[in-house]
């Protein structure tokens, strides 16, 4: 192949499509090429490698990677040393399939298989093959704890993987197909990280697994209510590192979250008091549909013991409406579940088959497009009804905020979360700037469903 590259640094896009596992997947590839000689570029036209990181979770997701795929092949006809990667869950699905038909695609790594890919890239350019990494890998592999301090991730919050995998198999889930079964990292290897992350600066550690409340407990069964929990003493431990001083997760399944999670969660002061907790439906006859195994007197068991420790408790959750069989009454059940928790948030999602799944193998899609938008919508109405009325109530009241960063909508305000993972934004004093990463107290002045507005509390900052 002739090459008229001039470029004398190597330089990598990384493109993300998908849930937060994919964008702490995209960060250790990124911070490990950049251990190998690479050098970020700021978009794939002046990049020599360009790697997508894809999602399988709905078809719309894989359409848009395989679109994006199709329009680099002109890159490619106009820069022919360029090395075209995936990586993500479509990578594990259909990499295989993907590199034979897609002429321009060098290489496909796997879920598995992130820690290999300066080395792939390495092979490909020296001897223009293609390449692919499809095995499942290990929980300890070198590279699920590399992390950027380029100013890339987050200066005040970053995500650590803390399981791989998940052995769960919902009906309508392709996760278990593409990512594996579940398989927990030592806890050793999880606080070295967070150690790490916080000599840096970073006050807040997100934990990131498809089932964090079974961490530790890999492929079994879901255990008695009062059984001890291995992620509950993993979040007191992490509570131990100094200049750690928030810690959230996503996401736990009900199944899992027993009483020691409980206590742990509301005993420990640096656990922020958010969790989100996916139910998918407040039908009982649904939820055994899914191959959720919990009903809804236990979802709602967990959110009481938990508002009775935390008054303050927020939850926000996953719900699935149009479900194969779903009837009105089920979707009433839902609405009322929904508001009897009070969610501040919610993630909904229309109902659509995933090829390779149980419900689309075997359930009929019987719910009528225009009724599964209709149930949408009411669900998002409820929502923003009942986000305002809570938000409103915040009026008067003074938090501590984690500040992110300028606000996206206005950069003359600056915005943060509060420890319920609530947003606000503030006016800056010119005279005390602040940065990412810093504490403030500010006082609620105003509030809409989705954000509070407050001012500096200056004197207690
Ligand atoms: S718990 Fe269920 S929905 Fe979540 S990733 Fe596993 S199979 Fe999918």
């Amino acid at each position: 192949m002739t090459s008229d590259r001039t470029a004398p640094a190597r330089r990598f896009y990384i493109k993300t499509y998908g849930c937060q596992m994919n964008l702490r997947d995209s960060d250790s590839a990124a911070a490990l090429l950049i251990e190998h000689g690479w050098t970020p570029a700021d978009g794939e036209a002046d990049a020599d490698l360009v790697i997508l990181n894809t999602c399988s979770v709905r078809d719309q997701a894989e359409r848009k990677a395989v679109g994006k795929l199709g329009f680099l092949g002109k890159l490619k006809r106009e820069r022919p040393w360029m090395i075209f990667g995936i990586m993500g869950c479509m990578a594990q699905n259909r990499g295989a399939e993907l590199l034979k038909s897609i002429r321009h695609l060098d290489f496909v790594i796997g879920t598995g298989q992130i820690h290999r890919i300066p080395e792939v890239v390495d092979e490909v350019e020296e001897n223009r093959v293609k390449r692919a990494c499809l095995e499942h890998g290990s929980a300890t592999d070198h590279g699920i704890d590399a992390h950027r301090f380029d100013g890339a991730e987050s200066p005040h919050s970053a995500f650590v993987s803390i399981m791989r995998g998940c052995s769960r198999y919902c009906s309508y889930c392709i996760v278990p197909f593409v990512r594996g079964p579940e398989i927990s990292r030592p806890m050793d290897s999880i606080l070295a990280e967070c150690r790490m992350l916080a000599e840096h600066g970073v006050p807040e550690i997100f934990l990131l697994g498809q089932n964090v409340s079974a961490y530790g407990l890999d492929n079994t069964a879901p255990p008695p209510d009062d059984a001890p929990s291995p992620f509950a003493c993993l979040l007191r431990a992490i509570a131990e590192i100094d200049g750690v001083r928030r810690i959230r997760f996503t996401s736990p399944h009900p199944a899992y979250f027993t009483q020691a999670l409980i206590d742990a969660f509301t005993q420990t002061e640096k656990v922020c008091k958010y969790v989100h907790l996916p139910l998918q439906s407040g039908s009982n006859r649904i939820l055994k549909l899914m191959n959720r195994p919990y009903d809804t007197a236990k979802y709602l068991s967990i959110a009481d013991r938990m508002k009775e420790r935390c008054p303050e408790m927020s939850f926000s959750t996953d719900v699935i409406v149009g479900f194969p069989t779903e009837t009105e009454a089920d979707f009433q059940a839902t609405r009322e579940l929904m508001d009897r928790v009070g969610f501040d948030n919610a993630y909904i999602f229309k109902y659509s088959p995933r090829s390779g799944t149980r419900s689309a193998q075997t359930m009929p899609d019987d719910v009528p497009q225009e009724v599964k938008e209709e149930r949408n919508q009411i669900l998002l109405a409820d929502l923003e009804r009942r986000a305002g009325d809570a938000n409103r109530k915040l009026i008067g009241r003074t938090f501590e905020l984690l500040v992110e960063g300028p606000s996206k909508r206005n950069a003359a305000r600056w915005s943060g979360r509060t420890d319920t993972f609530k947003q606000a934004v503030f006016t800056p004093d010119p005279e005390n700037p602040v940065e990412s990463g810093d504490f403030v107290r500010v006082k609620i002045v105003r509030a809409t469903p989705t954000t509070l507005y407050g001012k500096l509390v200056a004197d207690e900052a």
